[in-house]
């Protein structure tokens, strides 16, 4: 079957920024097309589109439906893929561009944070059968009664992965504006590692803590469906990050550290120290669809608790809106909401089995005179709530403390 050696390739919104950049990538298609491998490319919109897309939405109206705020959205990308298609088809190759919707990914109706429901490859079969190159619309799909979906910001890296899935590709190639993963963001970080590779579970968790390199559920995906993911430049040829099982890896205790300032801390104070209080706000915040990231809850001496949860700052308004409805019957008389913090990780699969982590990195933020107002850790990960202003002085201490600079993970022979 043709999509068995069909390379799947996602480029992000800085490598199709410009007219020049897009001509770039066409010409790298249209090279490897003479090479002889099919292909199917999923574009995010240009640089910046999206952003300005929103904040027109934003002028008009302080709260858009989401509806109406995905029909404008997937304008990004389908504007991206006709330019990729015809600057292909400058080159002398062939290429058709697709909707998400043209290209059979169907979703449920969850607006601006839509999941995959089914893929029909066939429309793409048939067009790489007579030798085109496809390109789709990262991002966005369809629902069975042809509502226009997006996957949620980032959601080209799933829109790719996805599609390796669906393909059985060999391999799903996400080009981007890095050299690969890193250590840590390597913006922020100047001495961070490229790493040549690193495992589904540890690149899930750096996903989930705030790195944007790749959207978490495309991670999942690609790890669920076996889908071998390589992150690399679309600046050059060097060959980046592979993504792989964690048994063909050697072990490592941490593999790196990374920022999330998206986040916004919302607290009920004196809430009463009875059974179910914590069920009744989870359940109150996730009915509106709200994903808490993290729920603390401190003991006070006087039979209540303070109650903390970290959610996305995009949700902070929504959800305080939803706490102080649920205040009063939960015995609280405040709800307080900062959205002047961040969160900082460190992450490996061996923090577990390796004392004295979590003590380093409290001390290496200590040293920096930054205070930690919440601490919350897993076996694969420890993260720290922060005031915002000292993310990257967090990031940058962490780094150091574990010498991530000098880190090697190499991939051993799977002795199984
Ligand atoms: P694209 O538009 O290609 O999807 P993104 O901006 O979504 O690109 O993701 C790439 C960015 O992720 C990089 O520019 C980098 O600043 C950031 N990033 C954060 N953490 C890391 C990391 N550990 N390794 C590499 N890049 C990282
Ligand atoms: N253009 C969308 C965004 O900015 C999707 C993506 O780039 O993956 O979120
Ligand atoms: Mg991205």
């Amino acid at each position: 079957m043709i999509g068995r050696r069909t390379r799947v390739k996602k480029y992000g919104g800085t490598s199709v920024g410009s007219p020049e950049r897009i001509r770039k990538v066409a010409k790298d298609l249209v090279d490897e097309h003479h090479r002889g491998s099919p292909q199917v490319v999923v574009a995010s919109a240009m640089a910046d589109t999206t952003e300005q897309l929103l904040s027109m939405a934003r002028r008009v109206t302080s709260q858009p439906r989401a509806r109406e705020l995905d029909m404008m959205l997937t304008t990004g990308e389908q504007i991206s893929i006709a330019l990729l298609a015809m600057a292909v088809q400058e080159y002398g190759g062939k290429a058709t561009a697709l909707t998400g919707a043209q290209c059979g990914i169907r979703t449920d109706d969850n607006f601006t944070r839509a999941r995959i429901q089914e893929i029909s490859t066939q429309r793409i079969l048939d067009i790489l059968g007579r030798g085109d190159i496809v390109i789709v619309a990262g991002f966005q799909g369809v629902t069975s009664d042809d509502e226009i979906t997006t996957l949620g910001r980032g959601g080209s890296d799933l829109t790719a992965t996805a599609l390796a899935a669906a393909l059985e590709a060999p391999v799903c190639e996400i080009y981007t504006d890095v050299d690969g993963v890193f250590t840590a963001d390597p913006r922020i970080v100047s001495e961070a590692r490229l790493l040549s590779w690193i495992s589904y579970e540890e690149m899930l968790e750096f996903a989930a803590s705030g790195s944007r390199v790749l959207h978490p559920r495309s991670v999942e995906v690609a790890s669920r469906f076996n889908v071998p993911l390589q992150v690399r430049s679309s600046f050059h040829d060097r060959p980046g990050t592979n993504i792989t099982k964690e048994e063909e890896l050697e072990k490592v205790a941490i593999t790196g550290c990374t920022g999330d300032s998206n986040v916004a801390r919302l607290a009920l104070t004196r809430v009463k120290d009875v059974p179910g209080i914590a069920a009744n706000i989870s359940n109150a915040l996730s009915d509106v669809g709200i994903n808490i990231r993290l729920i603390i809850q401190g003991i006070r001496h006087d039979q209540t608790n303070d109650v903390s949860v970290i959610v996305s700052e995009d949700d902070a308004e929504r959800s305080a809106e939803v706490l102080r409805r649920i205040a009063e019957g939960v015995g609280s008389t405040e709800v307080l909401v900062d959205t002047e913090v961040a969160k900082v990780s460190v992450i490996g699969s061996g923090i577990a089995s390796t004392p004295g982590v979590a003590g380093r990195m409290f001390r290496a933020l200590a040293d920096e005179g930054i205070n930690i107002e919440l601490i919350s850790s897993s076996e694969v990960r420890i993260a720290c709530v922060i005031h915002r202003d000292r993310l990257s002085d967090a990031v940058r201490a962490i780094h150091r403390e574990f010498d991530l600079e000098n880190l090697e993970r190499k991939r051993v022979v799977d002795k199984r």
